[in-house]
């Protein structure tokens, strides 16, 4: 068996996905997805770039394939590559899966778990908002909630401008001081409301500097998260050592993460508790289950992305992956745009809080390539956001 064709799909059912299918010789083919918020069509080109590279060879080999692809370029590396070699390397272990006749996390050892605790996001303007979007979290089973006012720093966004031209975004001003003192008041509500049992998170989007994470870290210690998600610029490891000496508040991060390197110093240094990636994001699931036994013996657990920034193929790889490793930790659940399930039919299901990927051979999700047409891709891009100035903030 030989790889045939590798078939981009950049398609848009509600917002815009990067995916792949990878055609055999033999008819059997594998479905991958590479979405990068803002960037598809250059995982898009990147994809086209090493499908030249790949047709003719043994889809089997995947971890050859990998390396081939991560050498390959010899400009290794970022968030582009990584995406497109994700796509592939999903694809290939959907291939494997579906040749194997097993579900795809039985070639990882078999379940170590009976489902994925996932946690939600909930938000709103002011406490009493808040409290009441978690209250509906839980009753639908959510046994670990995300809370925020407004979903990008909330009260620190002070202040919006229309777009300059249509089809970009606006621009928002970050102030950090009423984001500062607004969110430790946040979980003293809840926790004052909802006792001290239920798990809470909260995501700073990597917005601060060193010391004012450090100072919100130590501020919320009292209210007990479950974690901190990304309180820094992922550029900025070696401040995680500050960060981490101010307070005993669990750290997550990592969603910007794109390879193994990014990850080792806060795994060696146990600065944090949780790390964040999207097996899509660092180059598909072979490396993926590499970086998760890289952090087990330094006791952080994963907390795999799953927000908007992938689809449901990504979030199948994670969930297969998820129910197979030692130190999973949680799991991100956002629901997709319903048109997104119709074109990729076979998500996973999220019950009681917890997801489950299906006993189909493979992946368990496939794609409709007629039905993906029919949503083309539509020009997106990522929030901006400056400081009160005007000048660009670090976001
Ligand atoms: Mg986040």
């Amino acid at each position: 068996m030989v790889i045939q064709e590798i078939r981009t799909i950049v398609t848009c059912p509600g917002r815009n996905y990067v995916l792949v299918k990878v055609v055999t010789d033999e008819g059997l083919y594998g479905v991958g997805e590479g979405t990068l918020n803002g960037s598809e069509l250059a995982v898009a080109a990147a994809i086209e770039q090493a499908s030249g590279l790949l047709i003719g060879r043994d889809p089997a080999q995947i971890e050859d394939i990998w390396q081939l692809m991560y050498h390959w370029t010899y400009w290794r590396g970022g968030p582009v590559f990584a995406a497109a070699i994700g796509a592939i390397d999903i694809a290939l272990w959907d291939i494997k899966a579906k040749q194997a006749g097993m579900p795809l996390y039985q070639l990882f050892g078999g379940k170590v778990r009976e489902g994925v605790l996932c946690y939600e996001h909930a938000d709103g303007g002011d406490p009493v908002e808040v409290e009441d979007s978690v209250r509906s979290y839980l009753e639908k089973g959510f046994k670990v909630v995300r809370a925020q006012m407004g979903p990008y720093g909330g009260p620190g966004m002070v202040r919006h401008e229309p777009p300059m031209r249509e089809g970009i975004p606006g621009t928002s001003f970050f102030d950090p001081a009423p984001y500062l003192t607004s969110t430790p008041k946040l979980f003293g509500h809840l926790r004052s409301k909802l006792g001290d049992l239920v798990e809470l998170c909260h995501d700073v989007h990597e917005q601060l500097t060193p010391t004012e994470a450090a100072w919100l870290a130590k501020a919320l210690e009292p209210f007990r998260l479950f974690f901190l998600e990304d309180p820094l610029r992922p550029e900025y490891k070696e401040s995680f050592r500050r960060v981490r000496e101010a307070s005993t508040t669990k750290l997550a991060m990592g969603e910007l993460f794109t390879s193994r390197w990014d990850c080792l110093p806060l795994f060696q240094n146990q600065w944090i508790d949780y790390i964040r990636f999207a097996p899509m994001h660092v180059g598909g699931i072979t490396e993926a289950r590499k970086i998760c036994a890289m952090a087990e013996p330094f006791e952080v657990k994963t907390a795999h992305h799953g927000a908007g920034d992938l689809g449901p193929i990504a979030q199948a790889a994670s969930v297969h992956l998820d129910m197979t490793i030692p130190n999973f930790g949680v799991l991100e659940w956002v629901d997709f745009p319903s048109a997104a399930y119709e074109v990729m039919p076979g998500a996973c299901v999220c019950r009681d809080g917890y997801a489950h990927p299906h006993e189909r051979p493979g992946i368990g999700v496939d794609i409709d390539e007629a039905l993906a047409k029919k949503f083309p891709y539509q020009r997106a891009f990522m929030p901006i956001v400056r400081k009160t100035d005007g000048s660009m903030h670090v976001y």
